[in-house]
């Protein structure tokens, strides 16, 4: 195959910069495509980059020029442009969250499990950052024993106004869902959600900052603070613990600055400035393994079993109980 020929649906802030992101750094592939809601934004993404503007994602996944398929929208509107795309049988890589509940993730699950190949990669780019994959080598290696706790923290510096305390879980908790889950190999068997003081300069009546406590089935903790409001910077940090040692995620490699009788380094403000490094490889690696119709990175069950551990969270912190998660049994298709 020459070219991939890209769509990109939903041309907000992360849409605009994958766009950029196909078009100057990864090789392999171009948009021709792109569709928003917000019309005269997509028109113009559309001239800048010399794609074609399609009022709808539908007519835009329909299109035969069109190969595969982007989908940036916002996330409510996910499960139906990836559902088009398997009827379609188009590759298809959705941003986080595959869709807002764990049902309609479901739904997408059975879609392409009755396809009968994989054709759906979820936005889970945090599994292609060199830190979080030293990260799980060494835990793999056995250095630190097996793993008992994770201590992990995701801080914005803050947060858009169309934020909900729905969203702190299943839009922005839902990186730290996934990549404890894939770190340690296991599914999860229950989660609490605490939620304590409020921040001031977070949104009246949203509840922030949060902390998700999540058990997977072997019993490995977990305690993630969620903070959409940190004032300080894009922060996020991790550290396992195991029986004989624990691992940290490194910061991102910044200059280190002695100046003033201080020492220090910056600390991004943008999630799209810290995994900058991460989402090239996962377009890269996407593009490559779509042309050899052979897609491998996070799937739809990754993206239904983040979904479900956002469900139970939420309904934990309602209903201030700890919450069972219960998955369904898992296709062959993702064995
Ligand atoms: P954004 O700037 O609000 O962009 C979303 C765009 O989708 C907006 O232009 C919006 O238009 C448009 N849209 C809404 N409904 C639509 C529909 N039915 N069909 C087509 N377009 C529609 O948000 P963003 O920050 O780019 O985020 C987009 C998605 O990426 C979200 O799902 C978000 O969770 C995810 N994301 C992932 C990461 C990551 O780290 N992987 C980072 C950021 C965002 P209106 O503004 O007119 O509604």
């Amino acid at each position: 195959m020459n070219e991939l020929r890209i769509g990109v649906i939903g041309t907000g802030g992360i849409g605009r910069d994958h766009i950029r992101r196909i078009t100057h750094v990864i090789t392999g592939a171009k948009v021709v495509a792109v569709s928003d809601i917000n019309k005269r934004v997509a028109k113009e993404v559309a001239q800048q980059y010399d794609a074609k503007f399609y009022d709808s994602g539908e007519e835009l996944i329909a299109s035969p020029e069109v190969d595969a398929v982007v989908v940036t929208s916002s996330d409510q509107t996910h499960a139906k442009y990836v559902l088009a795309c398997i009827a379609a049988g188009k590759y298809v890589l959705c941003e986080k969250p595959l869709a807002s509940t764990a049902k309609d993730c479901l739904e997408i699950v059975k879609a392409e499990t009755a396809y009968g190949k994989r054709l759906v990669q979820v936005g889970f780019m945090r599994r292609f950052d060199r830190g979080y994959q030293a990260l799980k080598e060494v835990i793999k290696s056995g250095k630190i024993g097996a793993p008992l706790l994770i201590h992990a923290c995701h801080r914005n510096r803050s947060h858009i106004p169309e934020f909900t305390s729905d969203m702190v879980i299943v839009t922005s908790g839902i990186h730290e869902i996934d990549i404890s889950r894939w770190l340690l190999d296991e599914d999860y068997e229950s989660g609490q959600v605490l939620t304590g003081k409020q921040n001031r300069n977070s949104k009246a009546g949203l509840i922030d900052p949060q902390i998700m406590l999540l058990k997977t089935k072997s019993g490995v903790l977990i305690d993630v603070e969620v903070n959409l409001c940190s004032g300080y910077g894009y922060d996020i940090q991790c550290e396992v613990v195991g029986e004989k040692g624990t691992v940290r995620l490194p910061d991102p490699n910044t200059v280190l600055v002695r100046s003033e009788g201080q020492h220090s380094y910056e600390i991004y403000s943008e999630w799209s400035e810290r995994f900058i490094e991460a989402y090239d490889i996962e377009f890269q690696q996407w593009v490559n393994a779509v042309k050899k119709d052979a897609v491998d990175g996070p799937s739809a069950w990754d993206g239904y079993s983040a979904c479900i551990a956002a469900d139970a969270l939420i309904k934990s912190r309602n209903n201030s109980i700890v919450e069972p998660i219960i998955t369904a049994e898992r296709p062959q298709l993702y064995k």
